[in-house]
């Protein structure tokens, strides 16, 4: 039997704001434990929350970036449940009037263009931390955590795939990290989702039973759950068991999902409308106005990079990801440099660097006015490919300009054609063997003359040049 999957993801992104949700603590990492906290997010009791209207700006941008409707009356409600790292025995979020709902985004995977449904986004306020000791004996409290606002991003269950979760993960990281929204670091876990996963026959139009994968917080770990509940939900439907709605965890050393909890039901959070907080107002002029203020968003920026530097919308689909890669592009073209050379550039070279030493764009000691002018040598036949990448090492050990090592070590390229034509000659007149060989047919022996010219070149021979030379002289 043959079946499909069906995939919605809740994604919790943490806000750039500098202060919590509802009150003017930090949000800042790293502070001892307890030190960023208030009466409002130690929940004690008489203690009220105030909104900080960065967060409603947020809620607005995003809502607007994913096409959604904006509500300009939402609420704030209580879910309720009791747990140590939350105080209030309740967390602030926000129910039935969420502040955007019914957008979508646009996802490309390998299989093409696809529109993914958002159900809703809401605000929310996150919890604190448990640590637990080494011996396991003790467990400790850190509030520092709690009150700092979130946005939670529910899509509908329009993905089919693990490579389309993953995908869909990797747009939002995008859109957010664009709008400023959410700084957008995985590690520290600034998004993180919860994978709603079912399989049901092909064919079949009700959903199967789901089981949720809490706190998933890399695009990998999301694409490797996605992939073994898909395989687990299979083979237990091939076996004749009966699944059950709960909700799981996902171990990423044995890289399996284990159960948690049997899945709890929205009326169990008895959520009822917060009272301590009023509706959260805005006006059609105040959307009107953020939504003239967004940047330029990934899409937008990919279809200009085609239509204003003819790059394909691949190269440009790859540039746009990051919005870090997107404005270092656009500064070396401010420099002067040409776009498909930068475009290689950054995705050939500066991308492997980045690899290699795990490190951002602008940490791999390239600035765009040095690419740019690395480009620009290469562009006008000064120095060859093979020596570019030699100078490129060069600037990032150095930190000298490219113009200046290549000054400095003499690397110019061999473009005199006199020069080049006598040293043709020579080797021509010192191998009669193989120039009976290419005569006879065997034409891969122009690679050794090209290679003999190379070397005594020192690899600054212009390769067009020598090519060409040296053909001239032997098809003669
Ligand atoms: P909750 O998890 O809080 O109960 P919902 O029922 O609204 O919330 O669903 C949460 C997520 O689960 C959404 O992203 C939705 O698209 C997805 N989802 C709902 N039903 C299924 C299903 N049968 N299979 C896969 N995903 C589902
Ligand atoms: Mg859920
Ligand atoms: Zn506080």
């Amino acid at each position: 039997m043959e079946f499909e999957a069906v995939i919605g993801l809740e994604i919790h992104a943490q806000l750039a704001t500098a202060s919590k949700l509802f009150c003017n603590c930090p949000t800042s990492f790293g502070a001892a434990p307890n030190k960023h906290t208030c009466p409002v997010c130690l929940g004690l009791p008489g203690a009220l929350p105030v909104l900080n209207e960065q967060v409603q700006e947020f809620a607005v941008q995003l809502g607007l970036a994913t096409h959604c409707e904006i509500r300009l009356d939402s609420q704030f409600a209580r879910k309720n449940y009791f747990y140590p790292d939350l105080p209030k025995a309740y967390q602030i979020s926000q129910y039935d009037r969420p502040i955007c709902e019914h957008g979508w985004v646009m996802i490309e995977t390998e299989g093409g263009s696809k529109r993914i449904g958002i159900t809703r986004i809401h605000i929310e306020e996150d919890a604190g931390k448990l640590v637990h000791d080494e011996a396991g004996e003790s467990s400790f409290v850190d509030l520092n955590r709690a009150g700092t606002p979130l946005l939670e991003i529910v899509s509908e269950p329009d993905l089919r795939t693990p490579e389309e979760a993953k995908v869909y993960m990797e747009t939002l990281h995008s859109l957010v990290t664009y709008l400023g929204v959410s700084e957008g670091d995985m590690e520290k876990g600034h998004l993180r989702c919860d994978a709603n996963v079912s399989v049901r026959p092909k064919g079949q139009e009700q959903f199967g039973v789901r089981a949720e994968v809490k706190n998933l917080n890399s695009f990998r770990f999301i694409q490797q759950a996605v992939a073994y509940e898909i395989d687990r939900h299979r083979e237990e439907l091939l076996d004749g068991r009966k699944l059950i709605q709960e909700t799981r965890l996902w171990d990423s050393e044995r890289r399996v999902t284990f159960s948690m909890r049997s899945k709890e039901e929205a009326e169990e959070y008895r959520y009822f409308p917060d009272p301590d907080l009023p509706l959260v107002q805005l006006s059609e002029a105040r959307v009107a106005e953020i939504r003239n203020s967004l940047p330029e968003l990934p899409d937008a920026k990919q279809e200009r990079y085609q239509q204003e530097h003819g790059l394909s919308a691949y190269d440009a689909g790859v540039l746009v990801a990051s919005r870090e890669t997107a404005e270092f592009f656009e500064e070396t073209l401010v420099e002067g440099a040409e776009p498909k050379l930068a475009c290689n550039w950054i995705m050939g070279d500066l991308t492997r660097v980045m690899n290699e030493s795990g490190c951002g764009i602008r940490e791999t000691r390239i600035t765009p006015a040095q690419l740019a002018e690395l480009t620009d040598l290469l562009r006008k036949g000064e120095i060859s490919s093979k020596i570019a990448k030699s100078v490129f090492e060069e600037v990032r050990n150095s930190g000298k300009t490219p113009a200046r090592i290549v000054e400095e070590k003499g690397l110019k390229q061999v473009s005199d054609i006199s020069e080049l034509g006598r040293l043709a000659d020579e080797l021509i007149a010192e191998n009669p063997e193989q120039v009976e060989q290419y005569r006879a047919g065997k034409t891969k022996v122009l690679g050794f003359f090209v290679g003999q010219m190379m070397k005594q070149t020192k690899g600054q021979g212009n390769p067009q040049m020598i090519n060409q030379l040296l053909r001239e002289r032997l098809d003669a």
